[in-house]
């Protein structure tokens, strides 16, 4: 029997987050147990929290995590630092067949149909760790999944040398993004966001804002915020035959207006939509991402703007969801 406790922010109902004592996970063959470091609040977990709920409830949300595990049927394993694959794949349909686990039919997921990261303890699958580097931090470990989703959505693009490429939405995914762009070879990488306060933390990265009349049209664009004026403009900022890739999850419905609509069948735009990231043997978002952590090819931990322990997910959440300050990425981390 387990009689042990950890703290958890656990969700009971729509909106109603509670910091409280929950049993301890049990850790099941093939499983770890992990001490949960670090887990990112994810702009999902806005809705997920506040507005639709998770599958079922309680539930602990949080599907940005890594950590330290300390219990595992394999030693070696043991006292290693891992970032967390979120998804866990049914292993039978057709699209786990080829490895394209993000395209699984029933999967489940740490943090929205499971428990996840907004914990001190979890049981993980061991074929969803990804071990990183002693010398990585626990908080730049945790951006593996926004790193990865953003990575893959780069890759979709493949940006030639030289080309000039337009990220819509200047948030921690995008800026991720525009870094990948940068160092695929793109010869000018701008940015484009509503926001005065994004452009000027983009800027510290080196990304400029996306000005046509100087920077010219673009060889390629993400559309990374999920609503139809970003879309309408990355169309338009686009050369004949420009890429766009999509990826900003939809707020509503997105819609073209019928004089953009006509510029992408003129221009013979290429559309493809991004989703998730790849974890597998061929092509694997996660591993080139823990790479570029450790080498500091792209920058990560500096996105992160304000860093709360678990006792304050819900003030963490209701601060990014009011907008009561300037943010990018606000990570939960364990400071035992
Ligand atoms: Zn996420
Ligand atoms: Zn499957």
């Amino acid at each position: 029997m387990n009689n042990k406790t950890m703290n958890a922010a656990v969700l009971h109902a729509v909106g109603d987050l509670r910091y409280e004592q929950v049993a301890m996970p049990e850790r099941k063959t093939g499983e770890v147990l992990m001490k949960v470091m670090a887990c990112g609040v994810c702009g999902s977990d806005l809705p997920r929290v506040f507005e639709k709920g998770t599958y079922h409830f309680p539930t602990i949300p949080g599907h940005e995590f890594a950590g330290l595990i300390i219990e595992s049927d394999k030693p070696e394993l043991v006292g290693r630092r891992a970032a967390v694959f979120p998804l866990l794949p049914c292993r039978k349909c057709a699209a786990c067949e080829v490895g394209e686990y993000v395209n699984c039919e029933n999967y489940d997921y740490y943090g929205s149909r499971r428990d996840g990261g907004f914990a001190e303890y979890i049981a993980v699958d061991e074929r969803n760790l990804i071990l990183t580097p002693d010398s990585l931090s626990y908080a730049c470990a945790s951006m593996c999944e926004p790193g990865s989703v953003a990575r893959a959505a780069i890759r979709r693009m493949d940006v030639q040398l030289g080309d000039t490429v337009v990220v819509f939405g200047a948030g921690p995914i995008g800026l991720i993004a525009a870094q990948w762009a940068r160092v695929s070879g793109a010869g000018k990488v701008r940015v484009v966001d509503i926001s005065d306060e994004k452009l000027a933390f983009a800027a510290k990265f080196g990304f400029e804002a996306y000005d046509e009349k100087r920077d010219g049209k673009a060889d390629c664009a993400l559309e990374g915020t999920g609503v139809s004026p970003a879309l309408n403009n990355a169309i338009l900022a686009l050369k004949s035959h420009g890429r766009l890739v999509l990826m900003g999850n939809p707020a509503r419905d997105m819609t073209i207006n019928q004089s953009t609509y006509s510029q992408v069948l003129r221009k013979e735009i290429v559309m493809r939509g991004t989703w998730n990231s790849s974890y597998n043997q061929v092509i694997n978002d996660w591993s080139a991402t823990v790479e570029a952590m450790a080498s500091g090819l792209v920058k990560y931990e500096e996105l992160i703007t304000h860093r709360y322990p678990i006792s304050r997910t819900l003030e963490a959440l209701e601060m990014m969801r009011d907008k009561k300050e300037f943010y990018t990425k606000v990570t939960i981390v364990n400071e035992n």
